[in-house]
């Protein structure tokens, strides 16, 4: 089988290249062999919320040269500002043609709240969630009863630090029982499955309505969804107050949702995708990636133009944290990381951890080495490389979708130049 371009890992970073690539008409495979981070997420996109140094950052672009200055390795430093700026208007562009409804923009973060009840600085966040500008003055927190993955008390707490009456509630949702029996099914995707069929919806409104008296707008864990957000609109739409979503612990409804979105693009542009499969070995002549091998093909190699490693961090199994070092276990590519093992994680674990930078070295192509060699037709993109950390930062989906278009815009000029 023979392909244009051929991504490893289908997470933010490999379905962003995937469906630039394939709207360009790009015969394109990403083989994917289980869950991305997007599952995990808050479904809110991070550009940049804190330069290395701590200090905070409300407008990306305006800190790129700081940023540069201290850490001339990170991906943004190493794409260029003008990049960035381009690749993340662009990035907005292309979730927009995926029917993601978000808030934000590039040119100034705005503060969600987080599933605490916190404000966190970030990008874009789905329509539903909360942001800090709504000025709400008296709130009602709304958990579901017997659901563990939400706290409204916690919400509660930190919100009152900031002047606001703020109320909690129960919702009983009967029809939600049986999953209630199975305290580990008892999840927000589980819940979404059951809240987002229509005729549980009139009783949700029915519950919510009770609840939406002398107060400027409620807060519900995000369970409803899973595919889009109609049901968040057509709940709102009937009660006489707003409506808002907090993210709750993982499984993640609003990232779930994202990645979906994004997949189906990616399919209806006609990308091929090879969930469930994984990358085993590879096969380098020349220093060109001249074959690869999957669980599901091994003994049909795939060929490709180009390939691209998006296989994620120590999360996804992209890194490997050995006793004998850290590894990107399917190239052997360089690595930047500590070389003294107790150097890997600090003590206290709320600051920033060492690991977190470890990664594929690249050069401003997004190209990475191994033993030193670039590999002409390899490109690495995502939480894979080195130079950053995505929670101290704030940076991750940023990193992501601004360096996977940077690598796509590649692909595109150099097989226009081919034509
Ligand atoms: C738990 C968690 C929550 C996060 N939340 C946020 C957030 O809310 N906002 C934010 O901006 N950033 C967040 N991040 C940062 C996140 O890393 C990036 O935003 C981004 O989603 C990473 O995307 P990726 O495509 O690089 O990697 P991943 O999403 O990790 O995807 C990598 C994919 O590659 C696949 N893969 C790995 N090895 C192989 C192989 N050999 N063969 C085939 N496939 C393979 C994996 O199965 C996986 O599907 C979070 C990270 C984590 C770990």
């Amino acid at each position: 089988m023979r392909f244009d371009s051929l991504i490893i890992g289908g997470g933010l970073a490999g379905l962003v290249c995937g469906i630039r690539l394939a709207e360009e008409g790009l015969r394109c495979a990403i083989i994917s062999r289980g869950q991305s981070a997007l599952h995990f997420s808050s479904g809110s996109l991070d550009l940049l919320a804190e330069l290395p140094d701590g200090t905070p950052v409300t407008s990306p672009l305006n800190a790129l040269e700081a940023l540069n200055k201290q850490a001339p390795e990170h991906p943004y430093s190493l794409m260029g500002a003008e990049n960035v700026r381009h690749f993340a208007a662009e990035s907005e562009a292309l979730l927009a043609r995926c029917h993601l409804n978000l808030q934000g923009s590039y040119q100034q973060n705005h503060q969600r709240i987080t599933p605490l009840g916190t404000q966190r600085a970030t990008w874009l966040s789905p329509e539903e969630i909360p942001t800090a500008t709504l000025g709400w003055k008296r709130i009602t927190v709304v958990g579901i009863a017997g659901f563990l993955d939400f706290q409204p008390e916690l919400v509660a707490g930190s919100l009152a630090e900031n002047h606001i009456e703020v109320r909690t509630a129960e919702l009983t949702l009967p029809a939600l029982d049986t999953l209630r029996n199975n305290p580990s099914e008892f999840r927000a995707a589980n819940i979404a499955r059951v809240l987002d069929m229509p005729e549980q919806q009139r009783l949700l409104i029915d519950e919510l309505k009770a609840l939406a008296i002398n107060t400027d707008g409620l807060f519900l864990p995000a369970c409803l969804g899973s595919e889009d957000s109609q049901t968040w609109q057509a709940i709102s739409r009937q009660l006489p107050c707003p409506l808002r979503l907090l993210p709750t612990l993982p499984p993640s409804v609003l990232g779930m949702r994202m990645h979906h979105q994004l997949r189906r693009r990616f399919l209806q542009l006609g990308g091929i995708m090879m969930p469930g499969d994984a990358v085993l070995r590879t096969q380098i002549e020349q220093q060109k990636v001249t074959a690869v091998f999957t669980r599901n093909h091994a003994e049909v190699p795939l060929q490709s133009n180009n390939v691209i490693l998006a296989s994620g961090s120590f999360f996804s199994n992209g890194l490997e944290a050995k006793f004998s070092g850290i590894r990107e276990p399917i190239f052997g590519l360089d690595i930047r990381a500590p070389e003294q093992r107790d150097a890997w994680c600090k003590e206290d674990f709320f600051s920033p951890q060492p690991y977190l930078q470890a990664g594929v070295i690249v050069d401003e192509h997004f190209q990475p080495r191994l033993n030193g060699q670039r590999i002409e037709n390899l490109y690495a993109i995502g939480s894979i490389l080195a130079g950053f950390d995505p929670i101290q930062q704030g940076c991750g989906a940023g990193v992501s979708m601004t360096g996977a278009l940077h690598v796509a815009r590649q692909i595109i000029d150099n097989h226009g130049g081919n034509a």
